[in-house]
């Protein structure tokens, strides 16, 4: 930002420099917009669940009831205040200014030992909806990784692949070297992504409204933070899906994409 502008000499380079100036103008207008957006976005999911946990408290106390009864609206007083806590936890992630190198970020494994660790804590979802894993994996196995970007990015992709996966499939994961970079291909057999959807779903708070998709628990920030993740380390993502039928995550790491992080 210490540079500055050459003042212009003529007309038509004053012409080009109102021309840039409003460029950037109108970028500092969206940004704004976004942020704005965001902002509401965050308050109204925050706000629903709020909403909900006040109006069982306040049937809890209005009159006397059974055990069953307050273990009943306690329990889902409980869940609510988990889902809340997970979106805080979320935003912080968004909002956060990762600058600083702490020592945890330094610490690397290579790819295929979180793939391992993230599968095994999904171990109860992929049983309960008998869902097969299939893993194949090449000498790029071995490429290393931030623990803790790695650990975001593929935590949040194959959460989701579980997630929107239909009972009895395969979720495949494959892991491809290809001129020097790591390619890691997460694929699931699911309800998938409309075409007029795909382009939206990096975007805070994008649920799509496709058939199914609502029915199960989300808030839209999970891709949000893989992307933030997945450029904190210099990596690429790609998502292809057919609709009703798979979804594929496509995760490019440039050897060496780590370095600086
Ligand atoms: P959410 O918490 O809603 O899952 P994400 O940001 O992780 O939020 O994903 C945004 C949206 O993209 C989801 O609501 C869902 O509609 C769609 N989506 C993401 N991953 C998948 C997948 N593997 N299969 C089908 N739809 C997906």
């Amino acid at each position: 930002l210490s540079e500055r502008v050459p003042l212009p000499e003529n007309q038509d380079e004053l012409y080009e420099l109102s021309t840039s100036i409003n460029g950037l103008l109108d970028r500092i207008e969206a940004a704004m917009e976004r942020e704005k957006q965001f902002t509401s976005d965050a308050s109204h999911e925050l706000r629903t669940p709020l909403a909900a946990l006040r109006g069982t408290l306040e049937i809890l106390i209005r009159k006397q009831r059974n055990v069953e009864d307050y273990e009943e609206k306690i329990n889902y007083s409980l869940s609510e205040v988990d889902r809340m806590s997970v979106i805080v936890e979320q935003l912080l992630f968004l909002a956060r200014n990762d600058q600083q190198q702490s020592h945890q970020k330094q610490h690397r494994v290579p790819i295929a030992v979180l793939i391992d660790e993230t599968l095994s804590r999904f171990q109860k979802e992929l049983k309960r909806k008998q869902i097969k894993v299939s893993l194949e994996a090449d000498e790029s196995g071995d490429y290393i990784l931030p623990y803790y970007y790695g650990n975001v990015i593929l935590e949040n992709i194959v959460g989701n692949a579980i997630k929107y996966s239909y009972e009895n499939t395969t979720l495949s994961i494959r892991l491809e070297n290809s001129m020097g970079e790591c390619h890691c291909f997460i694929r699931d057999e699911g309800l998938g992504i409309k075409d007029t959807d795909l382009a939206q779903v990096f975007i805070p708070f994008f649920r799509s409204d496709a058939l199914g998709h609502r029915e199960i628990q989300g808030s839209g920030l999970g891709l949000s933070i893989v992307q933030k993740a997945v450029n904190a380390i210099g990596a690429k993502i790609a998502i292809r899906s057919k609709q009703g039928e798979w979804t594929e995550v496509h995760l490019r790491f440039v050897r060496q994409a780590s370095a600086g992080v």
